[in-house]
C-alpha cells in the first residue's frame, strides 16, 4: 500500500561559523533520514534537542527545502514550493507547534484565527463553520470572540488546533505539541489528538523528546541522533527494550518499576550538529562502544531475530561490546 508520506534520504546541511573570523563549518543538521508514515496512524520522532526533529518535520511539510532526498505525499512528489497545487497540497498538511502563544495572533480574536486559513484557501468561513471547529478541539462557539491572552495554554493549544483541521487536513505535524503545557493539561490535548485522528482519520507526525508521550501517541517510533534515525519500530519494542545504546540510555532515565537494569547515565559531552564525531556518532559517549565505531558509520537496517531497524553493530550482532552496560 503506497503510505501517506515518504521521505527518503533527507538531508539538510547549513553552514555555521564559529565566532567573527572562523572559516564557515558544514553542519548536517538532518543526515540521511527516511520515513514513512501511513493514512491515519502517529509516527513518533524522538530525541534530544537539536538532533533534527524540527528541521526534518519542516522538510516533510515543505517549509524547508532538503538537500538531498525528497518527499513523497500520496504516492507523487512535492509540487513546486508556491505553485497552485503545492498550495493545494499544503491545505491538506498543517503544522502544530510548541508554543501556542506564538503561534497565534495577540491583536485578533480566536475566531478570526481559525477564519483565516478558510479564507486563504477560498472554502466558506461563517460563524457557524468556526464555531464547529472550535466544537471539535472542545472550546465553546462563545470562546470565538475571545483574544489568545484570555485563554488559559491549553485553550490555546486548542485554538491552535481548530486552525490547523479548518482545511480538512489528512497529516498534522505536532513539533513537541505539549511541552509548553502544564503537565495536567497535557493528557487532555494528547486525548484530543487521538480523537480527532479516530473521527478523521488524520496521520500525526508526533515529535517530542517526552517518551511516554510518544509511547502512548505512536503506531511506530524512530529515535534520532545526531540528523540520523538510529533506531526504528513498534513503540513497545523501542520504548520497552530498546536495542540502540542510545536509545537505551533514553528510555533508562524514565522510572519504570516493570523495566530491568539500571539507568545509564550518559558520559562525554551532549551532541554538537558542528563536531559531529567519526564513525557512529554516538561513539565518544557509548557505553558498548568497540574500535570499528569510531571508523564506521553502522547503517540503519533490520535486526536479525525481531526485524526492528537499527543502526548499531554490536546491536546488529557483527561485533561483541567491550564492555556491558549497567
Ligand atoms: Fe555504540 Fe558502536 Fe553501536 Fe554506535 S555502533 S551505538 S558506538 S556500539
Ligand atoms: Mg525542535
Amino acid at each position: 500500500m503506497t503510505p501517506l508520506l515518504e521521505a527518503r534520504d533527507l538531508v539538510r546541511r547549513y553552514s555555521m561559523r564559529r565566532g567573527m573570523l572562523g572559516r564557515p563549518v558544514e553542519v548536517r543538521a538532518v543526515d540521511g533520514v527516511t520515513l514513512r508514515l501511513e493514512a491515519g496512524k502517529t509516527l513518533g520522532l524522538v530525541g534530544e534537542s537539536g538532533c533534527g526533529k524540527s528541521t526534518t518535520g519542516r522538510m516533510v511539510l515543505g517549509l524547508e527545502a532538503p538537500d538531498e532526498g525528497d518527499v513523497q505525499f500520496e504516492g507523487a512528489p512535492m509540487p513546486p514550493p508556491g505553485s497552485l497545487p503545492w498550495r493545494r497540497q499544503r491545505a491538506r498538511m498543517q503544522m502544530v507547534y510548541q508554543d501556542p502563544l506564538g503561534a497565534l495572533d495577540r491583536r485578533l480574536t480566536i475566531g478570526a484565527q481559525v477564519a483565516e486559513p478558510l479564507q486563504i484557501h477560498g472554502l466558506p468561513a461563517d460563524d457557524a463553520r468556526v464555531h464547529a471547529l472550535l466544537r471539535q478541539v472542545g472550546l465553546r462557539p462563545d470562546q470565538a470572540e475571545r483574544y489568545p491572552h484570555e485563554l488559559s495554554g491549553g485553550q490555546r493549544q486548542r485554538s491552535v488546533l481548530a486552525r490547523a483541521l479548518a482545511t480538512d487536513p489528512v497529516l498534522l505535524v505536532c513539533d513537541e505539541p505539549i511541552s509548553a503545557l502544564d503537565v495536567s493539561i497535557q493528557a487532555q490535548v494528547m486525548n484530543l489528538l487521538v480523537d480527532l485522528q479516530q473521527q478523521r482519520g488524520i496521520a500525526l507526525l508526533f515529535i517530542s523528546h517526552d517518551l511516554r508521550a510518544v509511547r502512548q501517541m505512536s503506531h511506530r517510533v524512530a529515535v534520532m541522533y545526531l540528523g540520523r534515525i538510529v533506531e526504528e519500530g513498534e513503540p513497545d519494542a523501542v520504548l520497552h527494550e530498546p536495542a540502540h545504546p542510545y536509545a537505551q540510555a533514553l528510555v533508562s532515565a524514565i522510572p519504570d518499576p516493570s523495566r530491568r537494569g539500571n539507568r545509564i547515565v550518559l558520559q562525554g559531552d551532549p551532541p554538537n550538529p558542528a563536531a559531529r564525531p567519526s564513525g557512529c556518532a554516538f561513539h565518544p559517549r557509548c557505553p558498548l562502544a568497540v574500535p570499528l565505531c569510531a571508523q564506521q558509520a553502522p547503517a540503519l537496517k533490520p535486526r536479525p531475530g525481531d526485524g526492528r531497524m537499527v543502526a548499531c553493530h554490536v546491536a546488529q550482532g557483527d561485533v561483541a561490546p567491550m564492555r556491558k552496560a549497567a
